[in-house]
């Protein structure tokens, strides 16, 4: 074929694809170099907004994955949208230990939230600013702009709301450690990754300045990350490719100072993870030379000097370059206020119910890293159930009438039905299995309170959900469904009984779904834990990740910009200029 007729046939395919709407619906699946990249792309609908339509309006307090996937997901035809963060753009912080190296750029990894209301025809309106109080009494919240442009002058401003969505994530978490804030650098957001990325060059050329001891160099090439979660095992594994890949050819004469140290107060890095991948990873860095000092604690951090405690060396003072501080996650300020306004003063994250509304006040619904689903209700609705069963106060019930209230409950709850699966439960479940259909067995008495305490057990371990771009997402995809069909569900009451009064709760609670999670490690090798206990580490692995990863992107301009990156990359190596 001439190519010139290869050229017509691609205009001809962009043009067939551009004119019709529906492909864009379809699963695509395209391959790249022996990974599959699978993406369900979404309808770009445009959804034209009528303001003073006495449409219900609904503000939304961040942009990050809780508040752009109820963004994405919002019917804006049925609510007057609006929109206040600080960032006017979405980042895919997966991809943030990328950008500390530059093997991705920053700016392939955020949205504009501006183009997100292009894309839906001006439909949502967004204010760039910070919101540092929540007035839920008057639904009302206060913002606070840095261009100080509104009509006072000082910046700052108020917006009503009938309804409150709150996800705002959560800060970095110092554990009040003295010289961290001043001295490490956090790895949150993409101005952190990009400082990181300066920083690493700086320490490079400053390790190799003229008339400077062996020590000193050894001092600014000591990498050191706090913190042995995925982040900054992802960092470390990232930056160790750096500097073999790319740096050593650079630095020939200083390569032989860098040193990464990783340091973990538990007895392991990547808890969170299967023994196996933790295992494999603690191997691997071992191999690759990385440091990895776990049972160390740090306790102080100077400008000069990283100060740690350990039982068997005691308190020790290590020297380092440069630093990265990811232990773990905080509350932001906002949200300690909040929950001292609706009395969860002493908690640390946003209370809410299934439902994602926050405990102890209306229309406000919180979700992502600043919340957390309570699910004590469900317990104490299963006592009163039990309490209402046992009309003669005997403490038991036949096995008959405790299936019949369990297929109450769990119509109500059915995380319950679950529960009764586990191996803690199985006695139970078992009996009341075998009794199926066998009269005698069924007029048998059980006690209740076992009964309860086995099931209560249960529900204190089901672990609260994690902080992770899959929850938030899913969160806020699950709450703009609720929004779209609330009047339809008014008019149509159909979800599940409530426990207490009469009618049904208008919507079925949240249910999260583990989709699995990565840890890359560096050197193109990536440990998977995928559902049904399939675990993979390696080079396929790594092709999946690069797969699920520009797959899970926010658009295609940004899926584009992430996968030319990663070709780059491979083609000419990472950039080593301290931009
Ligand atoms: P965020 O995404 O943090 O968004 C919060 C938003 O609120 C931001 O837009 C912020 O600007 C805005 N905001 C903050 N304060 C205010 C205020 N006062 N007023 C108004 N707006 C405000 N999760 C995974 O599932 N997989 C991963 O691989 C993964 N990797 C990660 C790597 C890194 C480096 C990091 C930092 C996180 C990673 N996570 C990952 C976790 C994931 O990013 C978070 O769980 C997720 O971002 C939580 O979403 P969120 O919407 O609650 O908060
Ligand atoms: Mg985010």
């Amino acid at each position: 074929m001439s190519s010139s007729g290869g050229l017509s046939l691609v205009r001809r395919a962009v043009e067939a694809v551009r004119r019709t709407p529906r492909w864009r619906k379809r699963l695509v699946v395209v391959t790249v170099g022996g990974g599959t990249l699978t993406y369900a792309c979404q309808d770009n609908q445009v959804l034209q907004i009528n303001d003073g339509t006495g449409k219900k309006k609904v503000v939304i307090i961040g942009t990050g994955w809780a508040g752009a996937s109820f963004l994405r997901n919002i019917d804006t035809s049925l609510y007057d949208v609006h929109v206040v963060s600080p960032r006017n753009y979405f980042t895919f912080t997966p991809l943030l230990p990328s950008v500390t190296c530059g093997t991705v750029e920053a700016r392939s990894i955020v949205e504009p939230i501006r183009n997100m209301v292009r894309k839906r025809g001006g439909a949502f309106r967004f204010w760039e600013a910070e919101c540092y109080n929540i007035d839920p009494n008057n639904k009302k919240i206060h913002c606070r702009s840095d261009h100080g442009t509104n009509i006072d002058g000082n910046g700052e401003f108020v917006v009503d709301y009938d309804y409150l969505i709150v996800a705002v994530g959560a800060r970095p978490n110092t554990f009040n450690t003295p010289g961290v804030v001043e001295n490490c650098h956090f790895l949150k957001e993409v101005e952190d990754a990009q400082k990181i990325r300066k920083s690493v060059m700086k320490c490079f050329e400053k390790a190799s300045l003229p008339n400077l001891t062996e020590e000193e160099k050894k001092k600014n090439l000591h990498f050191v990350i706090i913190g042995g979660g995925p982040t900054g095992v992802e960092f470390a594994a990232e930056l160790h490719d750096f500097v073999n890949e790319d740096l050593a050819k650079l630095y020939p004469d200083v390569k032989k100072y860098v040193n990464i140290s990783v340091i973990e107060a538990g007895d392991h890095i990547l808890t969170m993870f299967d023994k196996r991948i933790t295992q494999f990873a603690e191997d691997k860095f071992k191999r690759d030379g990385i440091d990895l000092k776990t049972n160390f604690k740090v306790v102080k951090v100077s400008d000069k000097a990283i100060t740690m405690t350990n039982v068997a060396t005691g308190e020790i003072a290590v020297p380092y370059g440069m630093a990265v501080w990811s232990t773990g996650i905080g509350t932001r300020p906002i949200i300690m206020d909040f929950m001292k306004q609706v009395g969860q003063a002493n908690r640390r994250v946003l209370a809410t119910d299934e439902w994602l509304r926050v405990h102890g006040c209306d229309d406000v619904y919180a979700l992502g890293d600043c919340a957390t689903i309570t699910q004590r209700k469900v317990m104490e609705d299963v006592a009163a159930i039990f309490r209402v069963a046992d009309k003669d106060n005997s403490g038991t019930l036949t096995l008959k009438k405790i299936k019949n209230v369990l297929g109450d409950i769990c119509g109500r709850y059915p995380q319950v039905e679950l529960y009764l699966k586990t191996n803690q439960m199985k006695d139970f479940h078992d009996l009341l299995k075998e009794s199926d259909g066998n009269i005698i067995k069924e007029s048998k008495e059980l006690d209740i309170e076992e009964f309860k305490k086995a099931l209560a057990r249960v529900d204190s371990q089901v672990k609260i959900l994690p902080a992770t771009a899959q929850v938030a997402s899913q969160q806020g995809a699950y709450l703009a469904n609720c929004f779209n069909r609330m009047k339809y569900c008014e008019e149509n009451p159909e979800g599940p009984l409530r426990i207490r009064g009469t009618g049904h709760h208008r919507f079925k609670p949240f249910r999260y779904r583990h989709f699995g999670q990565f840890a890359p490690l560096g050197g193109e090798q990536t440990a998977a834990q995928l559902p049904g206990d399939w675990i993979h580490v390696g080079h396929s692995t790594q092709w999946l990740w690069y797969s699920v990863y520009a797959s899970k992107q926010f658009s295609w301009r940004t899926r584009m910009l992430v996968v030319s990156d990663w070709a780059r990359r491979f083609i000419f190596g990472r950039d080593s200029s301290s931009l």
